[in-house]
This record gives C-alpha cells, sequence and structure tokens, in this order.
C-alpha cells in the first residue's frame, strides 16, 4: 500500500486514492450507463426499470473504450515521464493498436484522428476539427495527477486533445474534467464558484461552453436536479456526445452530490443519450473524491472484464501513484493476447443489445 501524499496548499493528497477511485469510477460508471447508451430517459426507463445495476450481460457489466482510453493514457503517462512529447508520441502508438485491436465503440473524431495516425500523420496533425466529447472522458487522469501544476496540466490536456480533436472547444471542455476531477481529489467542500475561478483564466469568455458553466453553476445553487439542468439545455432526447453538452450536464452531477457515487452516476444516466461517457466522466471525478471505498462494491464485483480487470485497474493506479510520487515507474503489462477475442465477444454482445432494441417495450 502506497501512501504517497504530497502538500498542497488546500490539502494533502493521497495519490493511490484518488487514482484507484478515478480509474475504478470510470470503468464502473462506464460499464453502468452503457446498456442505456443512445436511448431517451423514457426509453432506458421503459426497458430498463431499475438503473442501479447493470443489464449488460445478465446482471455483469462490461466496459467501453471510455474507460479504455482512460488507461491508456495512464499507461502513457508512465511511459511519458513527466514528458509532454513522449507522452504524445506514447499515446499515439497506444491508439493505433488499440484500433488493431477491433474496439466496437469508436467515435468518428477519433477513428478518422487514428486513421490519419496510421497513415503516417504525426500525433501534432492528426487531429480533426471537432468538439465531441473524446477528449474530456480520458482528460480526469490527467487532473488528478497534474493539477497541483497548472501551466503543466494545460500542455498534457492540450496534447492529449490535439491528437484526436482540434476544435478549442473540446481542449476547454477537456480542462473542465481535469481540473474537476482535481479539486474532486483534493477539496474537502468543491462548489461551482472554485470550479469557475479555477477555469477562468484558462478558458475564453467568447467561447460557447464558458456561459453553459455559469448556467451550470446557477443550476446547482438553485438545488435544481441534473435532469432539470440538461432539460433546460435542450436535451430532451438526451445528452450528445458534444463536448459542450456532456462536460456542464456532467459537471452539474458531480457538483450537486461531490461525495456520492452512486447519485452522481445514476442522476446523469437519468438523463439518458451518451450515458457510457457521461457516467464514465462523473465516476472519475467522484471516484477521484470517494476512492474505491465509496464505489458500491456489488458495482465493483460485477464488472466482467479482462484483461482490463479491476485488479489490473487497481495495480495500474498505483503504479502511476508512485509516478506521481516519484518514483521511476514503468507500464503496467497487459495480457495483450486476451483482447481480440474479449473485442469480438464484446461486439457481438453490443449488437445483440442493438437487435433488442428493435422490439418493445418502446
Ligand atoms: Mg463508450
Amino acid at each position: 500500500m502506497v501512501q504517497n501524499t504530497v502538500n498542497h496548499s488546500v490539502k494533502t493528497i493521497n495519490w493511490e486514492r484518488a487514482l484507484s477511485g478515478c480509474l475504478l469510477g470510470t470503468a464502473v460508471g462506464d460499464a453502468l450507463g452503457l446498456s442505456y447508451e443512445g436511448l431517451s430517459a423514457r426509453r432506458a426507463q421503459a426497458m430498463f426499470p431499475d438503473l442501479a445495476r447493470y443489464h449488460f450481460l445478465a446482471h455483469y457489466g462490461m466496459c467501453s473504450d471510455d474507460t479504455e482510453h482512460q488507461c491508456m493514457v495512464a499507461q502513457a503517462l508512465l511511459a511519458a515521464q513527466h514528458d509532454v512529447k513522449r507522452f504524445q508520441r506514447d499515446f499515439a502508438w497506444r491508439l493505433r493498436a488499440w484500433f488493431l485491436g477491433l474496439p466496437a465503440g469508436i467515435g468518428w473524431a477519433t477513428l478518422r484522428a487514428i486513421i490519419r495516425l496510421c497513415v503516417g500523420f504525426s500525433p501534432e496533425h492528426s487531429g480533426v476539427y471537432s468538439a465531441g466529447n473524446g477528449p474530456a472522458m480520458r482528460s480526469a487522469i490527467i487532473g488528478v495527477c497534474y493539477g497541483h501544476d497548472k501551466p503543466l496540466l494545460r500542455q498534457f490536456i492540450r496534447a492529449n486533445t490535439r491528437i484526436t480533436h482540434t476544435d478549442p472547444q473540446a481542449e476547454y471542455a477537456a480542462l473542465a474534467v481535469a481540473m474537476a476531477a482535481w479539486q474532486a481529489a483534493t477539496l474537502p467542500q468543491p462548489n461551482p464558484a472554485a470550479l469557475l475561478a479555477e477555469l477562468e483564466p484558462y478558458i475564453d469568455s467568447e467561447a460557447t461552453l464558458w456561459p453553459l458553466l455559469q448556467c451550470m453553476a446557477k443550476s446547482v445553487a438553485n438545488g435544481e436536479s441534473t435532469t432539470t439542468f440538461s432539460l433546460s439545455l435542450g436535451l430532451e432526447k438526451g445528452v450528445t456526445g458534444f463536448a459542450n453538452h456532456s462536460v456542464p450536464v456532467c459537471l452539474h452531477a458531480w457538483l450537486s452530490q461531490p461525495h456520492d457515487y452512486e447519485a452522481a452516476v445514476l442522476a446523469v444516466i437519468r438523463c439518458g443519450g451518451d450515458t457510457d461517457t457521461t457516467a464514465a466522466i462523473v465516476g472519475s471525478i467522484v471516484g477521484a473524491a470517494v476512492g474505491v471505498g465509496g464505489i458500491p462494491e456489488p458495482w465493483q464485483a460485477d464488472l466482467w472484464e479482462y484483461p482490463r480487470s479491476r485488479h489490473w485497474l487497481q495495480q495500474l493506479a498505483q503504479r502511476l501513484a508512485q509516478h506521481c510520487a516519484g518514483e521511476a515507474q514503468q507500464p503496467l503489462p497487459l495480457f495483450w493476447p486476451a483482447i481480440i477475442p474479449r473485442n469480438v465477444l464484446f461486439m457481438f454482445l453490443v449488437l445483440g443489445h442493438g437487435f433488442r432494441r428493435l422490439l418493445p417495450p418502446y
């Protein structure tokens, strides 16, 4: 058990607790939200009245690209040894290798960027103009590792974003998630004013995200539910994969219940739409606050994943915690021969869910 801590102006951070909560929180949120992805809130309720358990493979849950990308970022941070250029190069190789493993779920911008990487574009030029939520779904882990050094955090977030997405909105949204994860891990009582104060120097006030974050802050202060806030953004059919939609809704769910993993994740799943990604983002932030012990044990136990198992995720978090504390560490070996069989099974299950949706209840 590593008890590495660093003095921070607010309080000390226990990296092992925050990082393991962040990684497990991502995986559990992703797996929980996966069965409802793309459904409206009304249809999700009709098909699966009990939202508070997995419905993917009987009562077991599996993870999608959100968890895989968060893990790849963690591995690339280990390989980079605090060097942003090395991080970008290593992450680019991991994206290419991930693509060769036939992943079932992949965002449109991420797909185009990886194809560009595969045909020889450098990681500085592989990104496409998009403000999808891909970078936001893999930035909480960077926030926990580098939130104590804001200029370096910003460089890592920029490198992590531009490899797939070049619209500045995607970068602002990713930075907001990273900063949220850092505050979750370090502030005893996170609040919208503290988050906005930290983000203000880094987000262009002319950018669409800024007024949306201000509306989010007001809505949290007024005690509105996350569903009410989501509807106020016009997201009746569910939260979209556009970062300016998903990130304000996720931050609302976190700030409304910053220490209650279950309530925060279910609040965002109830909004419908891109639920695996939104629940993964909220799970990564609240997980950084509550640690693994704050994530419901049955949800952790019913994760049915290999080779990125619950045990493997905890080992990865532990290694990254040692890295943050200044110990040189290497990426954690992953039993890669299992990836293609696992992904083929996963693809069949996703197809099964797709066909199931053709049937009632509508
Ligand atoms: Mg996904």
